[in-house]
């Protein structure tokens, strides 16, 4: 994690709690210059062919693999990340990313006919494609370093835009290693990375940018939002979460609890789409917290949980379990943070009032409240009952009932019998509703925010339009034979001589 000094970033170990090492914030006033690099960047690659923009990509695939165990290293290092998730969600994950963008773009940009009904527009063609929008502004958090950039980092590249990027100041090691692997691979200065904070990332918004991506916090997103607003361009916002688990009497227990354990301590809590709730019918619900106690005392402190990122994350999560336990809640294992760093053990909760903190605010950290329900009709209340949207699951052997429960959930990504690995599925959208955003990352959804759609018509017509001057009783007939021949139980013969008769006459006096 960082934090900023004297224009450098003070990167502290979580796992210890101690500083490591410095790195160089980039000058806010050098953003517009390397904007300017940027700008000419975007035009040399938007103007190459598709081919040769996946050439570079490839290779940049290619690259981002054979630096694979680097990056793993770095996440450890400066995130306190456990080797099996940084392999899993960074590694792995990006790799099908790019398999998946590669295999899909040329479809994806192929040029979509415009329908011209030979009738009424003779002798015409026309075609919508998909150009890019120009130099993209990219700003991202801490959790996901690297997947998150790259879902939109490969989309932007190979759809012909340039990026400026802003990654978080607790993970700048990590990001320039990606920088340079981009700069290696692509156009030089294609996609630049603009380190610091806040303050870098004002200046990424006001550069000059074409669109703004933005992922991280509600109150950040916001102030993206309103700067972005005020430079007149569009923001895409991938926000918080509050993700609820509905867990139904006849879910195959063993397996929910071992799916929820791990959705509510993967990367710690850190997650967007952590189960941060999670709700139980009454029938199944101590066997279920006994199995989730169960399989969480099996974690292993920094090996399959690590620590918090930062101190002030570490200070919400206790501030959420302080404040649950003097209203009542159990802790059924965990419980305090004794580090070392920024380590809090997992930690399991029941018997909490409605209205606790962390069961209605973003935790973002390694804390599972379990609830017990007994009236299916209470659950979308429930469960839409935070300011968040992002994902919501549904645990049960009947997954047709499961998917209709689904419907009812306000969110942007609903699963059965899983949760939140959908984010790393390139083809699938994911997004949220409220203050989890809006707008979409992954998929030909995110390519369409990316892009700016461009409707090219060309006219080999060698007569005037039917709907030119002048406005005589030909065109008239023409106009009202029409809707008649297609009026369900229109009178069609003399609809059709109507129509032959005043095209006729139209062409004949315009002649
Ligand atoms: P954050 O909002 O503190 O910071 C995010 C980024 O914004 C960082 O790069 C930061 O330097 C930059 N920033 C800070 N102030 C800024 C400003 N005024 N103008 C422009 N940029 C500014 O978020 P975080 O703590 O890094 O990340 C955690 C949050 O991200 C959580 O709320 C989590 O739910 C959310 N998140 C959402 C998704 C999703 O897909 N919905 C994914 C991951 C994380």
């Amino acid at each position: 994690m960082g934090t900023i000094e004297n224009g450098e970033i003070v990167c502290i170990d979580p796992k210890s709690g101690l500083q490591t090492s410095t790195f160089p914030c980039t000058p806010t006033d050098k953003v517009a210059q390397i904007m300017d690099t940027g700008r000419e960047a975007q035009r040399v690659w938007s103007d190459q062919t598709l081919n040769q923009r996946k050439n570079a990509v490839s290779s940049l695939h290619q690259g981002f693999l054979a630096a694979a165990k680097e990056i793993a290293q770095c996440l450890a290092e400066e995130c306190g990340r456990p080797a099996g998730e940084a392999w899993t969600a960074e590694i792995v994950a990006n790799h099908e990313l790019f398999g998946w963008w590669l295999s899909n773009i040329d479809d994806l940009l192929t040029a979509t006919p415009v329908a011209l009904n030979p009738i009424n527009y003779p002798g015409k063609r026309g075609h919508v494609r998909l150009d890019p929008l120009g130099v993209i502004g990219l700003i991202t958090p801490w959790n996901l370093p690297v997947a998150i950039p790259l879902r939109a980092i490969i989309p932007a590249v190979l759809s012909g835009n340039g990026v400026l990027w802003k990654p978080s100041e607790h993970a700048p090691r990590t990001s320039a290693l990606l920088a340079k692997l981009f700069n290696s691979h692509l156009e030089p200065n294609l996609v630049n990375c603009i380190q610091g904070d806040g303050q870098q990332g004002q200046a990424v918004v006001t550069a000059g940018i074409d669109a703004v991506f933005f992922t991280g916090s509600v109150r950040t997103g916001r102030a993206v939002q309103r700067l972005a607003a005020d430079n007149g361009i569009p923001a895409t916002l991938e926000l918080g979460g509050k993700d609820a688990a509905v867990v139904l009497a006849d879910a195959n227990l063993e397996r929910a609890a071992q799916g929820i354990t791990w959705a509510a301590f993967g990367f710690s809590g850190q997650n967007c789409a952590a189960v941060e709730r999670c709700y139980v019918h009454q029938d199944v619900y101590e066997p279920f917290v006994a199995a989730v106690v169960e399989q969480t005392q099996k974690l292993r402190p920094m090996t399959d949980v690590g620590p918090l990122v930062t101190k002030a994350q570490l200070e919400v999560v206790q501030r959420h379990l302080t404040q649950a336990v003097e209203g009542g809640a159990t802790i059924q294992c965990g419980g305090t943070a004794e580090g070392p760093g920024y380590f809090h053990p997992p930690t399991v909760l029941t018997d909490l009032q409605p209205d606790a903190q962390v069961l209605c605010e973003e935790t973002f950290g390694p804390i599972l409240p379990i609830v017990p329900f007994e009236d299916l009709d209470a659950l979308p209340d429930l469960v839409n009952g935070t300011a968040f949207g992002l994902t919501t699951s549904v645990w049960t052997q009947d997954t047709d009932y499961g998917e209709a429960l689904g419907d009812q959930f306000e969110c942007g990504v609903i699963t059965i019998n899983n949760h939140s690995f959908t984010g790393a599925l390139a083809s699938a959208a994911w997004g949220g509703v409220r203050d989890s955003g809006h707008g979409v990352t992954n998929s030909r959804f995110a390519l369409y925010e990316m892009t700016r759609p461009k409707t090219v018509v060309v006219d080999r017509s060698k007569q005037a339009e039917m709907w030119w001057y002048p406005y005589n009783n030909a065109l008239l007939d023409v106009t009202s034979g029409l809707v008649e021949l297609s009026r369900s139980g229109g009178n069609r013969l003399p609809a059709l001589g109507q129509v032959v008769s005043g095209l006729m006459r139209r062409w004949k006096e315009e002649k």
